[in-house]
């Protein structure tokens, strides 16, 4: 039974109040002595664990003179691209630098995902990208969210979607021109 089995044994109203959004007073009672609240106890404890620097893993992009780059990294001894700054290279060992890569990139592969996923309003269009002379990196294509970039097309960074993914736009030249151009 759902009911009972939300709360401990023998402590659910083996009625149809069970199944109430609220729970009974006793019920919620031995809830709340099974399951003491984390927060009220960490401060009571003064054992709060220290917070954890969450470092955003999506490759950033930055604006120089209103062209959109990735900040990406660079070897100094082999010159292998990393879509985001390393202190050392992951071909050879050698050193990382930061480096600004962009904007232009061909499409290596690309998708439209029209399923719901939380923060994301689909339909989605997606891309890997291979930015010249840099790395692959995952993102969003802009203008109609139902075009799926054809592999091999140009692309071009354009900056970031509102949720902070890196985002590209077809190349002019490239774009289906619809009657609208000027
Ligand atoms: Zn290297």
């Amino acid at each position: 039974m759902l009911g009972g089995a939300a709360g401990p044994p023998g402590a659910g109203a083996p009625d149809e109040g069970a199944f109430d959004a609220t729970p009974a007073p006793a019920a919620r009672t031995a809830a709340a002595h099974m399951s003491p609240a984390p927060a009220a106890a960490g401060a009571a404890a003064g054992t709060a664990a220290p917070a954890i620097e969450r470092v955003d893993p999506r490759p950033q992009v930055v604006e120089r003179d209103g062209v959109a780059l990735l900040a990406g990294g660079r070897c100094q001894a082999c010159r292998y691209p990393t879509a985001t700054p390393l202190p050392r290279c992951p071909v050879c060992g050698g050193p990382g630098e930061p480096d600004e890569i962009g904007p232009g990139g061909t499409v290596f592969s690309a998708t439209v995902l029209r399923i719901p996923v939380p923060g994301r309003t689909p339909p989605l269009a997606l891309a890997y990208v291979d930015l010249d002379d840099g790395p692959r990196i995952l993102a969003h294509v802009g203008g109609d969210a139902a075009f799926a970039a054809a592999p091999g097309s140009r692309v071009h960074l354009v900056g970031r979607t509102g949720d902070g993914d890196p985002l590209v736009a077809p190349d002019a030249a490239a774009a289906p021109t619809s009657g609208s151009a000027s």
